[in-house]
């Protein structure tokens, strides 16, 4: 028999969309597909940001940023978007309107699928790299960047899973190794290696899809990393007040309460067949209220509160100095690894003697690959690119844009009944409505009524 206080794993593939006749409509449109030709977009777009200063003809270089995702429709399948956005275009770097999708559909985040969906933006993203592109009289070079959650990073990358023994994109870090202290780890990876030898490479099992995008232009997502390194810290601090057998419902009602106090809705629930007890995936900002605030005096003695409360604090710090442009990135570094260290404080004395024994925090194998990113891998991507700073590759504005439009749009063809042509004017639709946007946002001034449309491949 199970035991009755065990407790539920937090899994990242919640379903972010559960409205069951949206998932319906969405299984409904698999097999169908749209690519969108990110060269025609520019042709139009780069008229406009010189208009507008963003683009200058004296400094010719577009940095062009491509990002993906897969929101989980239900629990079996995704809705797959890639985008591009101009970080030059700062002040519109968290606007999902200014996220250009190239390629749309539902299904799942496969290393084959994607290739096939993404072999036009793959050969003009090439070509803009090895050719630049000529625009209005100037030959406008590309510096080329790409940024997304771990998942749909490593398969792009063509890389073996996170699970796997060697799951780093930047070095050749194995599992066995992530907990070591004296190792130095850096960006050894080389995306020219990674072409010509990806199955000599520990954990590559396919070329990378973005073979033109350099490995130290390839940057995590920060938000995903303050998340799920907020997750481990928060399973962590349970999985030991279970093994202390203190799981109860006391325990449950203190922690609820605390919950209360900080207005973060969360729950516990017990599964009826399983007994497991499982509790809510918290939001995004209730994790940041959690891993600051939450009052682990409540639930531990002082000594030990204190200890993972300096452990918790250490976290969120880092995370604010990696989002911070004007960091010191050698700074970074000795408090990331400082923090690491934290992390793997041993025990001291022998826990049968509990007057003398003082109980340490982690194992290293309770490291995750996001922890082992931020720590060896954040300072160095932030000195790379200090002039856009963290924040600028954050995939926030492009899961928003998809959820949204999955919403909207799936919902909307409902409607329309079911046969398969109005289905698929879902995500014919959603294109279309981009088009929309892209030629209303850059065009309120303008007097000419004429909507240039972009063709739809
Ligand atoms: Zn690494």
């Amino acid at each position: 028999m199970k035991d009755k206080n065990e407790l539920n794993n937090i899994t990242s593939q919640e379903p972010d969309i559960t409205n069951p006749e949206i998932v319906q409509e969405v299984i409904n449109t698999m097999g169908l597909g749209i690519r969108r030709s990110a060269k025609d977009i520019l042709v139009y777009l780069i008229p406009q940001l010189q208009k507008q200063q963003i683009l200058k003809s004296s400094d010719p270089i577009i940095h062009l940023r491509v990002s993906g995702d897969g929101r989980n429709v239900g629990r079996k399948i995704k809705h797959v978007m890639v985008t591009f956005m101009i970080l030059n275009h700062e002040n519109r770097h968290h606007h999902a309107d200014y996220h250009y999708t190239v390629a749309l559909y539902p299904g799942t985040e496969k290393y084959d699928t994607l290739k096939f969906m993404l072999s036009l933006f793959i050969n003009e993203l090439k070509s803009f790299k090895e050719n630049g592109l000529e625009v209005s009289g100037i030959l406008w070079k590309f510096e080329l960047y790409f940024s997304s959650d771990w998942k749909f990073l490593a398969i792009c990358l063509g890389l073996n899973g996170p699970t796997a023994n060697y799951f780093c994109p930047w070095c050749c870090c194995s599992k066995n190794q992530i907990g070591d202290l004296n190792k130095n780890w850096c960006i050894e990876k080389s995306i020219d290696q990674l072409i010509t030898n990806y199955n000599e490479i520990n954990g590559h099992i396919n070329p990378p899809l973005f073979s033109m995008i350099p490995i130290e232009n390839i940057i995590f997502d920060e938000l995903h990393a303050l998340l799920r390194i907020t997750d481990r810290l928060w399973e962590l601090m349970l999985a030991e007040i279970q093994e202390n057998g203190l799981f109860n419902d006391l325990t449950r009602s203190v922690i609820l309460g605390e919950m209360q106090r900080l207005k973060v809705s969360f729950h516990f629930w017990e599964d009826e067949k399983s007994h497991i007890w499982k509790y809510t995936s918290l939001m995004g900002d209730d994790k940041k209220t959690v891993l600051q605030f939450f009052n682990l005096k409540l639930l531990f003695k002082p000594s030990r509160a204190e200890l993972i409360r300096k452990l918790w604090d250490g976290f969120y710090e880092l995370y604010c100095a990696l989002r911070n442009k004007n960091t010191d990135p050698a700074q970074l570094k000795q408090q990331s690894l400082e923090w690491l260290s934290l992390f793997l404080t041993p025990s001291q004395g022998n826990p049968s003697r509990p007057k003398i024994y003082v109980r340490g925090l982690y194992m290293p194998n309770q490291i995750t690959p996001y922890m082992h990113a931020l720590v060896y891998h954040g300072w160095e991507l932030l000195e790379k690119h200090k002039r856009w700073g963290f924040k600028a590759f954050s995939c926030s504005a492009v899961e928003k844009k998809n959820h949204n439009q999955v919403s909207t749009f799936f919902r909307k063809t409902l409607k329309n009944g079911g046969d398969l042509l109005k289905r698929k004017s879902a995500i014919q639709e959603i294109i279309e409505y981009e088009n929309r946007s892209l030629y209303f946002n850059y065009n309120v001034l303008s007097k000419s009524p004429k909507v240039k449309r972009i063709r739809i491949k």
